[in-house]
This record gives C-alpha cells, sequence and structure tokens, in this order.
C-alpha cells in the first residue's frame, strides 16, 4: 500500500510503499475514505509523543470501508462504512467496564501506538468495541473530522464542560477542535466568545455562530459580563490554558481539550484564583464510541455541521506539507485521495 511514512522526528514526510497491514484476531483493516490533518499529528511528527516508534505512519481521523476482518469480530463485515474514535479501547479495564473508554488503561491510538490512516489501509484493534457505523448520509471526509476533533469538541462542551443554554462558553484557540466547540456550544444554546490571533480563525468561529470574536482572551471578562461560566483551552499551550482559567467568573469550569505536551512547557495554572472562585479544572480525553449516536443523530438533524469545518481537500502527497504546517491555515484540512 501506498502511506506516508515518518523516518525521524521533525523530518521529511515521503509517500511510499509499504507491506499491507493484516488485521488482529479481535480487530479490522480499513480500506481509507478520507484522514483529517490534525495538531495531534503534529505533535507525533515533532517527537511529542512517547509512544511513536519510528518508521511510522502518522494519522488518526479516519473514514473508511472495512477490507479485512479478524477472527474473533462478531460486528463488523467486509464493506462496512466506519469511524472509530482516536482512542481506540481495550473494553475490559477498570474504566472500560464504566463505560469511560476514553480512559482505557490499555488503549491503542492508530497514528501514534501503531500505522495511521495517512496510508490505504490501516488496522484497527477491538473493533467490536471501538467501531463506528456511519449513515449513508455522512460522507467520508465529514466523518474523518468526527473521530478526534468534533466528538472531542463535543464531549468537552456537552459532557465534561455540561454547558447549559444560556451560559457564556469562552473558547480559546479556533483551530479545528476550537471551531468544533464554538458550533457544539451555539447548538446547546449557549452564548460564545471565541478568541484566537489569526483573523481567519476568527471570521470562521463568527461563522459557526460565537457572539463575540477576540484576538486578546483578557476581554473575555468584560464582554461575558464578569467571565465565563466554562472556558475551554482548545490550543493546548501553557498561555492559552492560563488565558481560560483567568477568563472565568465565580464558579466556573475549565475544560482542557488541546493536548499539553510537557516539551511545551508546564502552565503555571493560577490556583490562587482556583481556590478563591471555586473554579474546576477538568480534562477531556476524546470520546467513547458509544456515545457517538447522540452526536450523529444532531448531525442527521442538521443541528450540528462538522462539513463546515473542511476547508481543504487534499492528496496524501500533499498530506506531508499540511501535517507540517498545520493551525497556518484556518479550518480543517481532510486528505481524501490516496
Ligand atoms: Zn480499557
Ligand atoms: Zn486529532
Amino acid at each position: 500500500m501506498r502511506a506516508l511514512l515518518m523516518e525521524r522526528f521533525g523530518g521529511p514526510l515521503t509517500v511510499r510503499e509499504v507491506p499491507d497491514p493484516t488485521p488482529a484476531p479481535d480487530g479490522v483493516v480499513v480500506a481509507v475514505g478520507a484522514s483529517g490533518v490534525c495538531r495531534s499529528d503534529w505533535h507525533a511528527w515533532s517527537g511529542h509523543d512517547s509512544d511513536v516508534v519510528l518508521p511510522h505512519v502518522p494519522g488518526h481521523e479516519l473514514a473508511g470501508t472495512v477490507a479485512a476482518v479478524g477472527d474473533r469480530v462478531r460486528r463488523w463485515s467486509v464493506g462496512d462504512r466506519v469511524t472509530v474514535p482516536f482512542v481506540c479501547a481495550c473494553g475490559v479495564c477498570a474504566p472500560c467496564r464504566e463505560g469511560q473508554h476514553q480512559v482505557c488503561l490499555h488503549q491503542t491510538q492508530p497514528g501514534f501506538t501503531h500505522w495511521g490512516s495517512f496510508a490505504e489501509l490501516v488496522a484497527l484493534d477491538a473493533a467490536d468495541v471501538n467501531l463506528v457505523a456511519l449513515p449513508d448520509s455522512l460522507s467520508f471526509t465529514t466523518a474523518a473530522a468526527l473521530g478526534c476533533r468534533f466528538a472531542t469538541a463535543f464531549r468537552a462542551v456537552t459532557g465534561v464542560g455540561r454547558v447549559a443554554a444560556g451560559e457564556w462558553v469562552a473558547v480559546i484557540g479556533c483551530g479545528g477542535v476550537g471551531l468544533s466547540a464554538v458550533q457544539v456550544a451555539v447548538a446547546v444554546g449557549a452564548r460564545v466568545v471565541a478568541v484566537d490571533p489569526s483573523p481567519g480563525a476568527r471570521g470562521l468561529a463568527t461563522a459557526m455562530g460565537a457572539e463575540h470574536v477576540l484576538a486578546d482572551p483578557a476581554a473575555v471578562v468584560e464582554v461575558t459580563g464578569g467571565g465565563a461560566h466554562v472556558g475551554l483551552d482548545c490550543l493546548g499551550s501553557p498561555d492559552t490554558c492560563v488565558a481560560s482559567i483567568r477568563s472565568l467568573r465565580p464558579r466556573g469550569r475549565h475544560v482542557q481539550v488541546g493536548l499539553l505536551p510537557p516539551e511545551l512547557g508546564r502552565p503555571e495554572v493560577p490556583m490562587d484564583l482556583v481556590v478563591a472562585r471555586e473554579l474546576a479544572v477538568l480534562g477531556s480525553h476524546g470520546m467513547a464510541a458509544h456515545d457517538y449516536p447522540a452526536m450523529l443523530s444532531l448531525i442527521g438533524a442538521g443541528r450540528l455541521r462538522p462539513q463546515d469545518l473542511v476547508t481543504r481537500e487534499l492528496t496524501l502527497d500533499e498530506a506531508g506539507a499540511a501535517l507540517v504546517e498545520v493551525g497556518r491555515a484556518p479550518g480543517v484540512a481532510v486528505v481524501t485521495s490516496f
């Protein structure tokens, strides 16, 4: 198969012929129909993820068609249209037994713990636990954004942040996950302030329904009349983490959505404010496959439109350059030709 191969961290990414994967007994191989280019791929390429072993194939926001099935798989057959969360759970550990697959103790992540979806084929483990059937109405291109950024934003807003109608939500960082969060928060009736230094990203945030867009997070307290009820750091940096916490009103909830590898520096969380204002500091790490139906039904009803986030469709040969420059162009890029 053709695959985007990474042979050293921070080095060139080149399309090569490599051996086809075979499914594990409980896994499948999926013929990739679309694969989104995400900031997490950039982290993998930059050497921020200790799970990545070279040579490596990145890519984790995928949708496609089941092409081969392991002996122990019960629920899936060749030809099924599927997507998958970026955290593939084992289904049997203690968090999994509680339904919290996104923090599975034995998780695998395509594009991190094994070769990912910037390739014609990708192997996925524990298929009966992790695959999500796609309705025919949902294109692979749209679905590719669900496994990581859109699903992550959906759960961060609804499940972890528990955003209620009428609340103010500050979205700090308007890349793919931030724009998704804007859209989800607006859909649940929240009032959204979106913050990003890029005018292009702010324009897209307005198009997703943000009531205010700001270049400087310090102005959130003023435009919300005393601070946001919920702040989301959707970029993942020491500055944006602290900015979200400082934007909150008393009893507000900070949700850390963007990854914050130690290589980027540790945030100086203002614990004095956390105590004095009784703030909650919460983490959000993807979404389990069994939580997808609620999101898919809102997409089916047209209340969520992940397709509006996709600004560029690329070939596999263009994927390497897009990955290295992720975040420079606004919106979401998806590889749709392999
Ligand atoms: Zn598990
Ligand atoms: Zn991602």
